[in-house]
């Protein structure tokens, strides 16, 4: 993937997190994944969370004096463990601890240690927590620590994964795990897709104020090549339309654009995933947004 340029061309500038004990780096990777490098301030330990190749975090760690020690997988898709397989190439997995989902464990080159819902990790001295978050792919899960969540491809600015395993029911349990997480937790997904999921969101609750300026803020930030995530949990609760079943709008939209009676929680969810896979929203001219 040589020479494609990604859609992020200022990732965000590095934050510390988890009372400053952390310090989180993002790298874009690919055309459109974000690689989550996370620094202990205390050790210097370096952990990436995911990716699709290792040249840009080797690169980093080099110009930054960081130390890659350790690799967390949330799943085993190839643009999030390609990263294992090419430290594999360049002679360099034995150096780095792999983490990965333990359901999956087979699927997760160099593995070290598979990990499943409650289980303990560490980045340095700092100790963090796994979520099982299926639905997307099985054995996915995602990793808290304290005020940071990598949630792979579970959950995205605005949006949810494709459900390649599912079933949807699986999906949403997950989705609402993610969404007891404190309110400022913040949201490192693995892909900038924030803008086409908000074109979607749009569609499905054109009342909400919230969303409006989520759009406007995206938008901006978008047009300067400049990252949306990470978002907050409290963002995504207020404008994710996978995180909102419960409105009034988005079930009356979602079950007319569905020809469906829509009941539980669980039907609303699946039927806007649907909904959104048919991409009518595609056609949404920006005019019809909330931007101006
Ligand atoms: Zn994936």
């Amino acid at each position: 993937m040589v020479g494609m340029e990604h859609v992020v061309t200022r990732p965000r500038e590095p934050f510390t997190s988890a009372d400053g004990r952390l310090e989180v780096h993002q790298i874009p990777s690919w055309k459109d994944n974000l690689i989550w490098l996370v620094v202990c301030k205390e050790t210097g330990e370096a952990t990436a969370v995911d990716g699709p190749e290792a040249a840009g975090v080797l690169a980093y760690c080099e110009e930054h004096g960081f130390r890659l020690t350790q690799v967390l997988n949330t799943h085993t898709h190839p643009d999030h463990v390609g990263i294992n397989r090419d430290l594999e190439k360049r002679g360099l997995l034995d150096e780095v601890q792999v983490v990965g989902p333990g359901r999956k464990a087979e699927a997760v080159p160099g593995i070290d240690r598979g990990v499943d819902e409650g289980d303990e990790v560490m980045i340095g001295t700092c100790t963090g927590r796994v979520l099982l978050t299926e639905g997307h792919i099985d054995g996915h899960v995602s990793y808290v620590f304290d005020d940071l969540l990598f949630c792979g491809d579970t959950l995205f600015g605005a949006g949810c994964g494709y459900l390649f395993d599912g079933p949807p029911a699986k999906m949403h349990a997950s989705l609402e795990k993610l969404a007891t997480l404190p309110a400022d937790t913040k949201v490192c997904c693995a892909h900038e897709y924030t803008e086409d999921n908000l074109r979607f969101a749009w569609t499905v609750e054109p009342d909400n104020e919230a969303l409006a300026q989520r759009i406007r803020e995206v938008w901006a930030l978008r047009a300067r090549g400049e990252c949306s995530v990470p978002s907050t949990m409290g963002e995504e609760r207020a404008t994710n339309p996978f995180l909102r079943t419960s409105s009034a709008t988005l079930r009356d939209r979602v079950a007319h654009a569905m020809e469906r009676v829509l009941e539980s929680d669980g039907d609303v969810f699946a039927a806007t995933r649907a909904l959104k896979d048919r991409k009518d929203y595609k056609t949404l001219a920006d005019q019809d947004l909330p931007v101006g």
